[in-house]
């Protein structure tokens, strides 16, 4: 795991594994922002891009590589929507994670009292 995989985990969290997009990425307009390569090879959409294990990225196989999908966006105006999207997402995440801390916060010092009697 790369440096930058272990705080996209971090920040992002991972793909529940239900809810999976079933349209490959290409299909939905997808492209990687690295490779340069047609969307399509007779008839068929390009293989390389994939979901990603982490929330709101792709995977390209060529690049070996996580992206944020609004960089693997063309239309600016889906790659704007979907940057939001995942912004939202990760902001509302981190509350919950939050929320999660606290708790455990919480939890402590009943824990430390409990130990003393
Ligand atoms: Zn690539």
């Amino acid at each position: 795991m790369k440096p930058t995989d272990e705080l996209v985990a971090e920040i992002v969290g991972l793909r529940p594994k239900e809810g999976q997009p079933f349209d490959p990425p290409a299909e939905l307009g997808f492209h990687c922002p690295l490779c340069r390569y047609s969307l399509m090879h007779d008839g068929e959409y390009d293989p390389r891009l994939g979901w990603s294990k982490y929330n709101g990225f792709l995977w390209c196989s060529v690049c070996e590589r996580h992206y944020p999908a609004t960089l693997c966006m063309p239309d600016i105006e889906r790659a704007l929507k979907i940057y939001l999207a995942s912004v939202k997402e990760a902001v509302e995440r981190s509350g919950r994670s939050s929320d999660r801390a606290s708790k455990v916060a919480k939890a402590l010092p009943r824990r430390r009292l409990l130990r003393r009697w």
